[in-house]
């Protein structure tokens, strides 16, 4: 057991952090004038704050936003009550928070702390998958997806094209600014996606040029149209298919099979007690109306003792056995974007689902954005911080973590987060309080 707190490192410590997204907030234009008596700085900052300490909802924010640390630890100056932040917030353009994510990524590879995520072939695993975390009746604003049913009625929605850089064998992902699905995308789900996804990867391939991707997504994505978008932007990729949506290319491989033109591997698991059989196949045509697209197909089953699961994937990577094992825990880490990321953020104090109040212009899309921002950061953090690591190790229980956290954030004078983590580290009891005054 650990005695002394954990140094870790410096700069990808919360408060190296803290004041990296200050400063990427800082260098956004502020629309207002230079005598405004709030920064959008002090804002955005503010709106951070409250996902990054879990706050149970803004007004629980907002209700103790003269209290606690927040001048010391996220250095914002005058703390806006929620109208005014909501008010300051709506008109800032979700797209102009890209350098900020792009700071921190940054900051992951200069700390050598993106390296060990490599998956193949020095290639990050990006998973892509939409998730939707508003729906109203009544409530929308412009970019709002319109769904009308058949009664006339409209269901108004915000979903996001969610990303994340994801390993099988590491348990910490990291989120990239996700794109929103908006109304001018389309009337259908499929066109939302599509769009947004198009949007997201023109800007993946500016803002990490240097950095070299496999995306592995769900079978919607297997498609000719997005086969190209990621083959043109020099994205390699892993996309899940099914039967049901892709008969064509399921005949081709029965018949291939048939003609014995598949190559076939079985691999023992035995400390899991399960063997993974594969069956697998280069340069088969996507479909009948797109011959010219060309992929190579894993068809995967894994046997145990009770149950068998089977998935099957189209790659533009060579698959043959050697290979076939590694590819298929990449189409298969898919699910952490469900459940360490969707999951995390919709049920462990991020709440993303929960409205917090739609406003006007771009404030839904806003904050969903700011509250992925503190998810990475805070993953960030659980990759690289030695001493969160060892608190949160100590204190076990999620909520118990944020709570006592909060606790210490509101009720002491902090000079930062380090000073926090470690009050919580050596379980420092606070003192009685100290009155003047003669109560007897
Ligand atoms: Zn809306």
């Amino acid at each position: 057991m650990l005695h002394v707190a954990p140094k870790g490192r410096k700069h990808l410590s919360a408060d190296a952090l803290f004041r990296l997204v200050y400063r990427g907030f800082d260098h956004l234009p502020d629309y207002r004038p230079p005598d405004a008596d709030i920064t959008l700085t002090d804002a955005l900052m503010s709106a951070f704050a409250r996902f990054s300490l879990k706050a149970p909802s803004l007004l629980a924010f907002d209700k103790e936003r003269t209290a606690g640390n927040l001048p010391t630890i996220y250095g914002i100056e005058r703390v806006p009550c929620d109208p005014h932040m909501r008010a300051l917030l709506a008109p800032v353009s979700p797209a102009s928070l890209r350098p900020v994510f792009q700071s921190v990524v940054t900051q992951l590879q200069r700390g050598h702390a993106l390296t060990p995520m490599a998956f193949f072939d020095d290639h990050y695993l990006l998973a892509l998958d939409g998730t939707g975390y508003f729906a109203s009746k009544t409530m929308h604003c412009a970019s709002c997806l319109r769904k009308v049913h058949r009664n006339g009625a409209i269901t108004y929605s915000h979903q996001l094209l969610g990303a994340a850089i994801l390993h099988p064998d590491v348990r910490a992902v990291i989120p990239l600014r996700p794109e929103s699905m908006v109304h001018q995308d389309g009337p259908a789900k499929n066109a939302w996606e599509r769009h947004a996804a198009k949007r997201f990867i023109v800007t993946l391939r500016q803002d990490y040029p240097h950095l070299q991707f496999i995306v592995t997504e769900d079978s919607l994505s297997a498609n000719a149209p997005h086969i190209e978008t990621l083959r043109t932007q020099g994205l390699r990729y892993i996309l899940g298919v099914k039967e049901g949506d892709h008969a064509y290319l399921f005949r081709q491989v029965q018949a291939a099979a048939q003609a014995g033109r598949v190559t076939s591997y079985e691999r023992y698991d035995r400390a899991a007690g399960r063997v993974h059989r594969f069956r697998l196949i280069n340069d088969v045509p996507l479909n009948a109306s797109n011959t010219a697209v060309r992929v190579n197909c894993i068809a995967s089953w894994e046997v145990g003792d009770e149950k068998e699961q089977h998935c099957s994937w189209v790659t533009d990577l060579p698959v043959h056995r050697r290979t076939v094992y590694r590819l298929m825990r990449g189409g298969r880490a898919r699910w952490k974007i469900e459940n360490e990321t969707f999951n995390t953020l919709k049920n462990q104090g991020y709440r993303v689902a929960h409205n917090y109040g739609h406003g006007q212009q771009h404030l839904s899309v806003g904050l969903a954005t700011v509250m992925m921002l503190a998810f990475l950061v805070d993953q960030t953090q659980q990759r690289c911080g030695a001493l969160l690591q060892a608190v949160w190790a100590k204190l076990g229980s999620k909520r118990l973590r944020w709570e006592r956290l909060r606790a210490w954030f509101y009720t002491s004078a902090l000079a930062s987060m380090r000073q926090l983590l470690e009050a919580l580290f050596y379980g420092v009891q606070k003192p009685a309080p100290i009155f003047a005054g003669d109560s007897t």
